[in-house]
């Protein structure tokens, strides 16, 4: 069976293809700068043997009904393809990064659910909207599949009371919704189940607290498998500090913005999202500079580098006290897979939570699961490479069978 997982973003359409159950990749790729005239598609055909050949186009895509039309041409593609018509695909998975409190398991989207979606953008006015075109597209296109909602916010949906409410009063919450929710959830839940089958433990034994370390930044704290808390909030702003996002802030630092230095609301926004972390104090978002410049002495990547790891460890502090024991602490995502110096930052001197780091395994350079603590110690360490499109397809199969 054909599944395909989209993740439409604002200017960009990110695609996998796979066969089920096999859970083979048959075609991967994204088009990037839609509504641009420099649209860019790169496109990968996988061979049986983990290979693949990458075709490259450039050409202008003025929106995502036409980005869509490319990528369902390319699957037909007698070179590149690995279908002969739309039909073959019998579900299409889509990432929808906010479903509220409405939302907390993968959902089959009908009418109903569309519009109950397109009511939810107000609290993910930057992402929902292209979520939700992807599916109107889709629908248009996939005449005869099962369109999947999977989203970021579901798994964190296990949170109880005194974890995603604020402090404020309760009309906040009646009213408008106002709590946290989380993102990066099919992250979370993906590692978590991964390093739990690995270690060989029941899920709803396994106690662990997740460190996805992308662009974005986010801990959950999972107890029996279930999200207990998790550092982003309303929206993907809260939390750790990010590539350009600031996480916690004092709230009032907004209030001094605006009414000392006049300030409007979207400056604010702009400044907290994209002008802020790492590339607020280093002028740069992406850690690999960073790093480089940190070894070469620069006093603004030190910084940068002891800020974003002081807070990790807060949280991990924060998290293990929620959990009472800790199976294992898991690094995931372009950082917490690739940077050993990151993860040795963050696990030094923690004993006090019986993590202990091996470093010959931390700096050893492999792929897959593996575990870095070193022998004796107490708590696991581990490094888990996320692949949040596996989950969304897994999810999707689960929910339309066979
Ligand atoms: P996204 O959130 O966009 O999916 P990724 O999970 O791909 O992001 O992570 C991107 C981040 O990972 C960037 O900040 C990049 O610098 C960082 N990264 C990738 N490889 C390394 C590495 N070897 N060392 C340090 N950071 C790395």
């Amino acid at each position: 069976m054909k599944i395909l997982v989209l993740n439409s973003g604002s200017s960009s359409i990110k695609y996998q293809l796979f066969e089920k159950p096999e859970n083979k990749v048959l075609l991967s790729g994204i088009i990037e700068r839609i509504g641009e005239e420099n649209s860019q598609v790169s496109h990968k055909f996988h061979n049986e043997d983990g290979t693949y050949k990458k075709l490259e186009i450039q050409e202008p895509i003025s929106d995502h009904e036409k980005g869509l039309k490319q990528i369902v041409s390319l699957q037909m593609d007698p070179e590149y393809g690995a279908i002969d018509s739309a039909d073959e695909i019998v579900a299409v998975g889509h990432r929808v990064v906010h479903g509220g409190e409405e939302f907390s398991t993968p959902t089959l989207i009908n009418e109903a659910v569309l519009q109950k979606l397109h009511k939810l953008s107000y609290l993910a006015p930057l992402h929902n909207p292209h979520n939700l075109k992807g599916i109107e597209v889709a629908t248009k296109i996939f005449k005869g599949a099962s369109q999947v909602a999977v989203f970021d916010t579901s798994f964190h949906q296990t949170m109880p009371k005194h974890a995603y409410r604020f402090p404020i009063p309760e009309s906040f919450y009646l009213e408008h919704g106002l709590r946290a929710f989380g993102f990066h959830g099919t992250s979370h839940q993906f590692v978590s189940q991964q390093a739990a089958s690995y270690l060989g433990i029941p899920i709803d034994h396994f106690n662990t607290i997740t460190i996805h370390l992308g662009n974005g930044c986010s801990m959950a704290a999972i107890q029996g498998g279930k999200c207990v808390d998790t550092s982003m909030g309303l929206t993907p702003l809260g939390g750790l500090m990010m590539g350009t996002r600031s996480g916690d802030i004092d709230p009032s630092l907004i209030l001094f913005l605006a009414q000392n230095l006049s300030m409007s609301v979207s400056e604010i926004d702009r400044l907290l999202n994209k002008e802020s972390g790492l590339k607020g104090l280093t002028g740069d978002n992406d850690l690999r500079n960073i790093l480089l410049r940190y070894e070469k002495g620069d006093s603004a990547a030190e910084l940068a580098i002891e800020m974003y790891v002081y807070r990790i460890r807060k949280y991990v502090g924060a998290y293990a006290a929620i959990l009472g024991r800790l199976d294992a602490l898991i690094f995931t995502a372009g950082v917490g897979e690739n940077s050993s110096f990151i993860r040795e930052k963050v696990c030094e001197n923690l004993n006090i939570l019986g993590v202990e780091l091996d470093e010959g395994l931390n700096n050893e350079k492999t792929s897959g699961i593996k575990e870095i603590q070193s022998q004796g110690a107490s708590t696991r360490v581990m490094i888990v490479p996320t692949n949040e499109e596996l989950q969304i397809v897994n999810q999707v199969f689960d929910l339309i069978g066979d």
